[in-house]
């Protein structure tokens, strides 16, 4: 086993140990309690961090307030706030390997994988550098004795609520977006894996985002997220999680009526048809499905298959499946590491056994794999012989478990694709043009992977159908989400 050894910065990082982030200063939390950091990888403890709670929300949300409303980051030139976001993104860049590390300790991911994301998040915030300098309003043809513009103003100060299956790629998606057009923000990472968060926040200094601007409280969702979506002095709401607890941010929304948009949940559909690539789309489709130890909201885990190939590509899929590496996040050599704590393993475990009790057939995986030691490692696992209405084909997971469905023919794939209450993404694996365009446009959600899966990038925009949640991050379409449009009328006469 090739583990790599933690940099002496995580050893200090995590034996200072950290602290929130509210108005630039390093805080503890009003109460002086704190909460235990699990590593997933062994079920011991890393460190601990501040428990906020709404005193603290409070506190963080009157500092990005008093940040947004003196214009030290809105008012300042465009081309400015570029550097800074630039720098940030450099930044992030530059401090990879310590971010990773801590990224995989918090979170169970494989170091390797986490490293790429590291990248990918810093990528975030250097796509969003080039925004400040394109904010465009219009000109409106109206009548003859006015002159009619509009302006494109920041929303004010924003709630970032984030999961804990990618955390400092959900820091960048909330922070990067409300920074760059003009906003201030108060982030809440997840209790699971609140740590990259907190570096973030010290590098946002260090890039020169003005004191205040970006601010971060660790706590439960209950408490510290709870307080935050229905705090009144906040205008937008940024969440990305499960449904059911979409449903309570929209609610909390209510008093204030703030801006919200929700990243929830899927079931997406991963289509295989008969003149598919089968190699390409054995390979993508098991990637698609167990990457993150199946810890993603787009993971494909309704695998649909044309009848005349189901069972080749259920063997074939079992024989990739079963040669995945399984191990310790920081092993160089692990594919899959553990879920992310001991209750996503309970929910894990339980699916498995709601699958095999709904009478569906275990083809590989199916348990908890002991072997590596306390960590909450699970099997991948494949279900064959699933029928679209099971539990298992209709509710997240959020674990490394595929169902397979056999279905007729494209139209069927589209009928089954669709029979979910979510819409978030779905992969296509074919080499039939008419076929893949047909499905594209069939398929209600908010992505469509034509062979391939899981690709990603800031200027394509993200977000689902249905109870996959609202609005569009990402790319153009989220400027809507962060910010206001004002229609200034001149009467010229
Ligand atoms: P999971 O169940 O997989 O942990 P959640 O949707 O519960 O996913 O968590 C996503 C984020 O939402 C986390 O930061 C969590 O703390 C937060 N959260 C959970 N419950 C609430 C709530 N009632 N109000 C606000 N935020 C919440
Ligand atoms: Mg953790």
């Amino acid at each position: 086993m090739a583990q790599v050894e933690l940099l002496p910065e995580i050893t200090k990082f995590v034996e200072r140990p950290p602290k929130m982030m509210i108005g630039g200063r390093a805080c503890e939390a009003d109460s002086g309690e704190t909460f235990d950091v699990i590593d997933p990888s062994t079920g011991q403890k890393v460190t601990e961090v501040p428990r906020g709670r709404a005193a603290d929300i409070d506190a963080a949300v009157a500092a990005a307030r008093q940040a947004f409303e003196d214009g030290r980051w809105s008012g300042l030139r465009p081309g400015k706030r570029t550097e800074v976001l630039y720098k940030l993104g450099e930044l992030i860049k530059r401090n990879i390997s310590e971010l990773a590390q801590l990224e995989s300790l918090d979170s169970g991911k494989p170091i390797n994988i986490a490293s790429g994301e590291m990248w990918t998040a810093g990528d975030v915030f250097r796509y969003y550098s080039g925004w400040p300098t394109k904010v465009f309003g219009e000109t409106n043809p109206t009548q003859e004795n006015m002159f009619v513009y509009s302006l494109r103003e920041p929303v004010g100060v924003c709630g970032g609520i984030i999961p804990w299956n990618f955390p400092l790629i959900m820091a960048a998606w909330k922070v990067a977006p409300a920074l760059a057009f003009g906003n201030t923000i108060v982030l809440k990472p997840a209790e699971q894996t609140p740590l990259t968060a907190l570096r973030l926040a010290e590098l946002c200094l260090e890039a020169g985002v003005p004191e205040g601007v970006v601010n971060v409280v660790t706590g439960f969702g209950e408490e510290a997220g709870q307080a935050l979506a229905v705090h009144t002095d906040v205008d937008k709401i940024a969440f990305t999680g499960s449904t059911a607890v979409g449903r309570k941010i929209l609610h909390a929304s209510e008093e204030n009526l703030k801006r919200v948009t929700l990243e929830l949940g899927g079931k997406s559909p991963n289509i295989v048809l008969a003149d598919a690539n089968m190699k390409r789309a054995t390979k993508g489709s098991m990637l698609g499905v167990f990457l993150n130890s199946g810890q993603v909201c787009t993971a494909g885990t309704r695998m649909l298959v044309e009848s005349s190939v189901h069972d080749d590509f259920v063997s074939a899929l079992v024989k990739a499946t079963s040669s995945m590496k399984l191990g310790h996040a920081l092993d160089e050599d692990t594919q899959m590491g553990p879920v992310v704590s001991e209750r996503q393993l309970q929910t894990v475990t339980n699916y498995i056994d709601i699958g095999r009790s709904e009478g569906a057939e275990v083809v590989t995986g199916g348990e908890r794999d002991t072997g590596l030691g306390d960590g909450y490692y699970v099997q991948p696992t494949i279900f064959a012989g699933v029928r679209n209405d099971m539990r298992i084909a209709q509710e997240e997971i959020f674990g490394p478990v595929a169902t397979v469905i056999e279905v007729a023919d494209v139209d069927q794939a589209i009928e089954v694709a669709n029979d979910t209450m979510y819409g978030l993404a779905s992969a296509v694996w074919t080499n039939d043009l008419s076929k893949a365009h047909r499905l594209a446009r069939g398929i209600k959600a908010g992505t469509v992977w034509i062979n391939g899966s899981g690709l990603y990038d800031p200027s394509v925009s993200f977000g689902g159908y249905k109870q996959s949640g609202f609005g569009r991050e990402l790319g153009v379409h989220s400027m809507e989400a962060y910010t206001e449009v004002k229609s200034v009328w001149v009467n010229l006469k």
